[in-house]
């Protein structure tokens, strides 16, 4: 019996009750045997998640954190920036604020990457680092990774810096295999844990140049991490909440199965594909390049969106997204990331049904 607002926005999303119990254990002390052993105990399985042989990291900070700590640890030279939203290009604006040269491979918002154009941009041979952003969730598009990373491959001087803040765990992602040198991602939106927290993992190649790299600060210095991993600690006091939920979750994602989990996203992400189509309204994404754990919805039929969404949340205490930055209103984002399933999807699109 739900007794809040349910949120089916693109992060945060609904965490369950058992994943905030496990959030509110009693705390450990950060250097205590018991916080050793409880990461001991979760790297298997986060290197299981990341398809990795490298170190899972713990940040204390939302997903940016990460991703502006990429760019400090990993350019000295020029960074190419791949936007197609607003979550890509705001790497353009971050890479410039923290002093490096950036470039922009800039497509219209709703497409996707193309792999030649990235390639035309590297041969310059002017980058020593690729932003992408493999699920932009500002559109609902997701990026052609493997085809993006046999581009990079050409190019082994250049590292590459993956976003995968809203796929990870609700689609399949071959770090190792792919080549990424940084793959990060963020708590809140498909391991549907509480905002605030995120996790990455490093090449060997990242770690080589980044020790190469100077200014890379204190807090979020990778060879920092590295080091405190080896005996599986973290640099500074962590959120400790987060690790037992964190703790929680992996159970539950490998009691269910990685390919059975990947096969919930895709299939309740169809039936929202389904409805829009009912509905009369259409994809704001491009045929071939929509993400698996969001839709974001094209307003075709021209309705007023923010009434769309209020009445939702008063009459069904469901919450929707009416659209991100300069799309507000002209889209709406529906989510089905993290624990939600056939019958809470479905339930979802009866609510919007009746009040549309
Ligand atoms: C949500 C999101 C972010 C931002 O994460 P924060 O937790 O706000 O730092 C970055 N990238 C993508 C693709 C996202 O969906």
């Amino acid at each position: 019996m739900i007794t809040h607002d349910k949120l089916f926005i693109p992060g945060p999303v609904e965490v369950s009750e058992k994943t905030w119990a496990a959030f509110s254990r009693p705390l450990i002390g950060h250097r205590s045997e018991d916080f050793k052993n409880l990461y001991r105990g979760i790297h298997p399985k986060l290197q299981k998640l990341f398809s990795t042989k490298q170190p899972v990291f713990l940040s204390t900070s939302s997903a940016w954190g990460v991703m502006e700590a990429s760019i400090r640890n990993l350019s000295d030279r020029g960074v190419l920036c791949c936007m197609c939203g607003a979550f890509s290009d705001k790497w353009f604006d971050v890479t410039k604020r923290c002093g490096k040269n950036a470039e922009a491979l800039q497509v219209d918002w709703g497409k996707h990457i193309d792999p030649k154009d990235l390639d035309r941009k590297l041969a310059t041979g002017k980058f020593d680092t690729v932003t992408l952003t493999h699920s932009e969730t500002s559109t609902g598009v997701l990026n052609p990774l493997p085809e993006i990373c046999c581009i990079m491959a050409k190019y082994p001087d250049v590292t590459l810096i993956v976003d995968t803040v809203s796929s990870f765990s609700g689609v399949k992602i071959d770090m190792d295999a792919l080549g990424i040198d940084v793959m990060l991602t963020g708590a809140q939106k498909a391991l549907a844990l509480p905002p605030g927290f995120s996790l990455f993992s490093v090449s060997e190649k990242g770690f080589t140049r980044a020790a190469k790299v100077p200014n890379r600060g204190f807090y979020f210095d990778f060879l920092e991490f590295k080091n405190e991993q080896a005996q599986y600690m973290t640099p500074s006091t962590p959120s400790i909440g987060h690790v037992h939920a964190l703790e929680s979750k992996l159970d539950e994602i490998f009691q269910e199965g990685l390919e059975a989990r990947y096969a919930r996203h895709a299939h309740t992400n169809a039936l929202v594909h389904e409805w829009v189509r009912r509905a009369g309204f259409d994809f704001f994404a491009e045929e071939g390049f929509r993400t698996k754990t969001l839709t974001c919805v094209k307003n075709t039929r021209g309705i007023d969106v923010l009434d769309f969404a209020r009445r939702l949340r008063e009459k069904h205490h469901l919450v929707i997204d009416p659209g991100y930055g300069k799309i507000r209103g002209q889209t709406f984002r529906l989510s089905n990331m993290g624990d939600e399933t056939e019958q809470t999807v479905s339930h979802l699109l009866a609510c919007l049904d009746d009040v549309l």
